[in-house]
């Protein structure tokens, strides 16, 4: 009830395209139910959680925030959806994103963009001179980050517990940093991508967000495991993930990627936070050491290649005849398929779309694909090469600054460094690793800062681990 009275409260920041009270009422009811009769409990038994409006709900609009899938009702759950509902969970809603979750701001929505929580503190208006809480007309507030923008503040205005986001190149971690939580992006193959509507379906994971580190691991070693339904998960069982308390780092290794990740645009804060962080590890007697990662320059480059690349395929189902929206022009099949797609998919997908089918006309596939995926074979070699010298973890930047003011972050030479912003995160979907956002300090502005810690392949316990030591 306290969490549904807050959604109502908090809807100037947008953060949900829809509310499922009837559904966490009745939730709540049966959970309440199966408390008083002494029933055993699922792990999530009673726990508000939101999920972002690209995994598939059964009998609940799934939108992708585009115009494209207004209206459209799953006839199923996406598994970690179901996997969350078995443990007893109560569904709070749907939360906004960037249309198909394409950007880093959660600004490019057909709901309309989503404000980050923060921007309301004490603090930020004092700094900004800001109205009262709640009094949204003044233009000083601040982006969420995205693409998982809205999952980021549902959690971030206490309004559920945990939320789940996607992430293809950050989008997870990114809002995670801008709304002060935690932000896990777990190692592809270790949860289900069934019923996560697809952007790039080989860096693509679910992404989990809350306060702490605990909480993260309690619903990650849940979703964990294989799923016949994606033939991309690991055979392997996962047990449950519980996490040790970590008392001595010392025998630890943490890389630094100093060289190509002490970037221009890093701003001051974030370089002395990340260089405190650093040496915090290092006075209680862990290895800190300085790794190269030569090939990430082309990181950014190499993404834009295969993520438009998978989208001009993924996007071709969006045909006016299966989901969504269907345009009234009826002259032939050809017309009414442009006319759909035109009027269904914004700007930023009609790009990625037109960049994607280019790349893979047949006379620039080579020059283009291919030496795509070879580069990115590389970047991916690159982390192999840290980890197989003895580093646990590495150490980075998550974002390159604390949130900016939408009025900013939206003015058009900012679209370019808003890739650019990806730069510390995306490399970690291409080579497949596990990363989390930890929260760290607050900027002189009184917006949160955050760290990236990256993992081992599989060792998705252990970097939460250290997680939790840092946190
Ligand atoms: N910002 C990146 C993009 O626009 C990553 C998005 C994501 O992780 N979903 O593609």
């Amino acid at each position: 009830q306290k969490c549904l009275s807050l959604i109502k409260k908090t809807k100037y920041l947008n953060a949900y395209i829809t509310v499922t009270e009837e559904v966490a009422l009745k939730q709540a009811e049966e959970s309440e139910k199966r408390y008083k009769n002494g029933q055993s409990l699922g792990v999530l038994d009673g726990i508000p959680i939101a999920i972002k409006d690209n995994f598939s709900t059964s009998g609940i609009e799934t939108t992708c925030a585009s115009n494209m899938l207004k209206g459209y009702v799953p006839p199923y759950n996406a598994t970690v959806v179901q996997k969350l509902l078995d443990q007893g969970a109560l569904l709070m809603g749907k939360t906004n994103l960037d249309e198909f979750a394409m950007g880093s701001g959660s600004t490019d929505s057909v709901f309309g963009p989503v404000k980050n929580p923060w921007s309301y503190s004490k603090q930020y208006r004092e700094r900004r001179r800001q109205k009262p809480h709640g009094e949204n007309e003044d233009s000083n507030w601040v982006i969420t980050g995205g693409s998982s923008g809205g999952s980021a503040a549902a959690v971030s205005a206490f309004t559920c517990f945990a939320a789940l986001g996607s992430d293809t190149g950050g989008s997870t971690r990114n809002p995670a940093a801008l709304c002060g939580l935690v932000g896990v992006k777990p190692s592809y193959g270790l949860v289900s991508r069934h019923g996560l509507i697809p952007l790039v379906n080989s860096m693509d994971a679910p992404g989990i967000l809350t306060r702490y580190v605990d909480d993260a691991a309690v619903v990650l070693g849940m979703l964990a495991g294989h799923d016949p339904k994606d033939s991309t998960t690991v055979q392997d069982p996962v047990k449950p993930f519980t996490l040790p308390s970590l008392t001595d780092v010392s025998k630890l290794c943490i890389g630094i990627p100093k060289k190509e990740y002490l970037v221009p645009e890093l701003s001051s804060e974030v370089r002395s936070l990340w260089s405190k962080a650093a040496d915090l590890f290092e006075s209680e007697g862990a290895k800190v050491v300085e790794v190269s990662l030569p090939h990430i320059s082309y990181s950014i480059v190499c993404y834009h290649v295969l993520c438009t690349s998978e989208v001009a395929s993924n996007m071709a189902r969006f045909d006016g005849l299966q989901y969504g929206h269907r345009c009234d022009i009826d002259v032939s099949t050809e017309a009414m398929y442009a006319a759909t797609r035109r009027e269904g998919f914004n700007e930023v997908v009609r790009g990625r779309i037109l960049s994607g089918n280019f790349f893979l006309l047949k006379e620039n596939y080579e020059n283009y694909f291919i030496k795509a995926q070879k580069v990115r074979r590389l970047i991916a070699n690159d982390f192999v090469n840290v980890f197989n010298s003895g580093v646990d973890v590495l150490l980075t930047p998550t974002t390159l600054s604390a949130a900016v003011p939408y009025l900013e972050f939206i003015k058009e030479d900012n679209r370019t460094r808003s890739a650019q912003d990806d730069i510390f995160t995306q490399a970690v979907n291409m080579a497949g690793l596990p990363a989390v956002n930890i929260p760290v300090a607050l900027s002189n502005q009184g917006l949160p800062i955050g760290l990236q810690f990256i993992g081992r392949a599989f060792c998705d316990q252990q970097l939460l681990t250290i997680a939790k030591w840092f946190e």
